[in-house]
């Protein structure tokens, strides 16, 4: 039995789906929002609104950006001669916050799991090796995925792909804990993971 009206309910299940929300959050979140005045509500909501309609994925990294391509693939300063492969947009913020790495991303939005039916086409692999063999020649590529077994398999997967096209390609070092999230890594240990990266 519910003890708020249906509009109430409602609120709270939307809240309930977005990750890491438990009941009693999204049910403080509802009323929360239930306060807010007219004015503040049209904001928030033409936030999310705006979001979707103008963010889009960089059609060289998959970034998610306002732009395409993405602010890091457009700038004149970074490197793009060393790649960063990533698993996720998150782990770019990750490793930005660093301060660490000069070069550019791919991101390949998952990993190869087959316990969860998610093969090499399913990530943006090709993309990757497309990206490979366009005009500006890459030295490095540098492989973040996380120290997870699906991480590591998708790690070894690329590296036999892409070192025969004469790129040398490293593993970000330890100090991430196996299992763990690079989202969630602090800045420290990402940075002396870049530092100590290995050939692989
Ligand atoms: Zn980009």
């Amino acid at each position: 039995m519910s003890y708020y009206s249906p509009s109430i309910e409602k609120l709270i299940e939307s809240f309930e789906r977005l990750p890491s929300i438990g009941h009693k959050t999204a049910t403080r979140l509802a009323f929360h929002m239930l306060d807010l005045n007219q004015e503040e509500t049209n904001e928030f909501i033409n936030s999310i609104v705006q979001a979707k309609k103008n963010l889009k994925y960089c059609s060289k990294c998959y970034n998610i950006s306002d732009t395409d391509p993405c602010q890091i693939c457009s700038n004149p300063k970074r490197d793009k001669s060393v790649i960063c492969v990533v698993e996720d947009v998150k782990d770019i913020i990750a490793m930005e916050k660093a301060h660490e790495f000069k070069g550019v991303y791919h991101v390949l939005h998952g990993s190869i799991s087959p316990m969860n039916g998610i093969g090499p086409d399913d990530i943006k692999i090709k993309e990757l090796l497309n990206r490979l063999q366009e005009d500006v020649p890459v030295k490095e590529v540098i492989i973040a995925t996380n120290p997870r077994v699906e991480g590591e398999a998708t790690a070894i997967y690329l590296s036999k792909l892409i070192k025969p096209m004469g790129i040398k390609v490293t593993r970000i070092a330890h100090g991430i804990p196996v299992g763990g999230d690079l989202e969630y890594t602090d800045e420290i240990t990402l940075m002396k993971a870049l530092e100590g990266r290995r050939e692989i």
